[in-house]
């Protein structure tokens, strides 16, 4: 059976409005390790992350009363190299959501054959309601307290929900401080002017553009005669859809969390983008007609990119998407129960861990810059971008043709074989 065909169909399971996404994840990962026949030993070493680490973070807050925050860092695996992994500042994280996501990064990693393990960590705290100074002890504070953990060869952090590049940029400026030595190469997604890489922000989207287009061309569909809905717009969505437009793309659809917009005969996506920034919201946006939230997803077109957040596509509305194609820019997108109803309606799915993997992609380039100390032109970054989404999305694809799974599946099984493989000829120490 070829990839993109239907499955036979079979009843949605009950409808729920809401499934853990880390749960979906791992749902993905025991069918992959079944169908590998996963030895039970190796399994279990794979579901389990190498380091768990839970610090405390005192600091005085701005007027002078001293608040204890809670920081992990999770390492799920380094088999393939140092681990990495965002940092997220947010309110509501938890060491569980972090194991989850860490394993997500050595799934990724391992699909895109960057020489990388997978890790997440953050703080719990909410940036929004703390000032710029707090912000600041905070990050400095949590990277002292990783000194152990965090290293170039050790473990690389990144940015990720509630941190920037400025974030980025304090922890690259302590831990040189601790080690005595300006060390670039230890985090990523950092300004330029202090070791960032060029292409690096649009690099996820870039990543997008690149396996849709890989997907269109197996397909037989042509840029001029395809039609794209982009959910979020944002780094992902929006830098997604202007690159798809450039390629001859017709955008019809778009939303933020606040409006949906669609025009049958294509959005003018370079003025929606100066408009989302001007008004900072799409809310108000001219030269398209307002649409609801649903219908954006609902919409007839060829591509549908969800790049907003996780839990968009369920069993609730998966029987309604008319896409042939469906790019997973966010993380967590589609709900592991819609993933059978996407299928038997024939829907080609690129899964977020292949999908939105340019972002690490270029943060390895920034890696590999930072360390020999030469700078890449954009053009480089992006054509090397090119050559590894495109293999990358090949050998997903032929996994799944071999396994007569959905690209989704395949990917897993692509990535949970090669660190099974990696780890045993590197052997088990102990
Ligand atoms: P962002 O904050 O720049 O943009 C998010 C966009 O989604 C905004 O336009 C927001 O209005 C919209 N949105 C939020 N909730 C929505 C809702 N309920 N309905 C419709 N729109 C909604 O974030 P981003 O960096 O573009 O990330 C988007 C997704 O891509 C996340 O899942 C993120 O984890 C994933 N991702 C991002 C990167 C990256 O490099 N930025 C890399 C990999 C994965």
């Amino acid at each position: 059976m070829d990839v993109h065909q239907p499955a036979v169909y079979k009843e949605p399971a009950p409808v729920l409005d809401k499934e853990n996404p880390f749960e979906s994840m791992m749902n993905r990962f025991d069918v992959a390790a079944h169908l590998l026949k996963l030895d039970p030993g190796l399994y279990e070493y794979l579901k389990t992350p190498v380091k768990q680490v839970v610090v405390s973070i005192p600091i005085a807050m701005d007027n002078g009363e001293i608040k204890v925050f809670e920081g992990y860092r999770v390492i799920h695996n380094d088999i393939l190299g140092p681990s990495k992994g965002g940092i997220r500042f947010a309110p509501d994280i938890s060491l569980d959501e972090m194991k989850a996501l860490a394993a997500w990064m050595t799934w990724k990693c391992a699909i895109m054959n960057i020489p990388f393990g997978g890790a997440k960590g953050g703080v719990k705290c909410d940036p929004t309601k703390l000032s710029p100074l707090v912000v600041e002890k905070i990050t400095r504070r949590y990277t002292a307290n990783m000194m152990d953990i965090f290293g170039p060869d050790r473990d690389v952090p990144a940015p990720d929900m509630g941190t920037n590049e400025q974030v980025m940029a304090w922890i690259m400026d302590t831990y040189s401080m601790h080690v005595r030595r300006t060390e670039k190469a230890v985090v990523t997604g950092k300004p330029l002017i202090i070791g960032g890489s060029l292409g690096r922000r649009e690099a996820t989207g870039r990543g997008c553009m690149i396996v849709t287009l890989t997907a269109m061309e197996r397909l037989g569909m042509k840029p001029k005669d395809t039609t794209v809905v982009v959910q979020g717009f944002g780094n992902v969505g929006s830098v997604t859809a202007q690159l798809l437009a450039e390629q001859g793309c017709r955008i019809i659809g778009v939303g933020d969390v606040d409006a949906a917009y669609y025009n049958k005969k294509g959005i003018d996506v370079n003025k929606s983008i100066e408009w989302a920034k001007t008004n900072r919201s799409l809310a108000g946006f001219q030269d398209a007609d307002r649409i609801t939230q649903e219908e954006l997803l609902e919409l007839e077109c060829d591509v549908l990119v969800p790049a907003a957040k996780e839990d968009q596509i369920t069993p609730r509305n998966a029987p309604k998407i008319k896409a042939k194609i469906i790019c997973e820019g966010a993380n967590g997108p589609t709900s592991a129960k819609a993933d059978p109803i996407l299928r038997g309606k024939g829907i080609l799915v690129i899964p977020d861990i292949l999908a939105n993997a340019g972002g690490v992609t270029v943060s390895y380039f920034e890696w590999v810059q930072d360390r020999i100390g030469y700078f890449w032109s954009l053009d480089r970054v992006n054509k090397q971008l090119e050559t590894m989404m495109k293999a990358a999305f090949n050998s997903v694809y032929e996994t799944a043709e071999q396994y007569k799974v959905t690209l989704r599946i395949g990917a897993y099984i692509l990535a949970i074989d090669k660190v099974a493989r990696t780890l045993k000829l590197r052997g088990i120490y102990g």
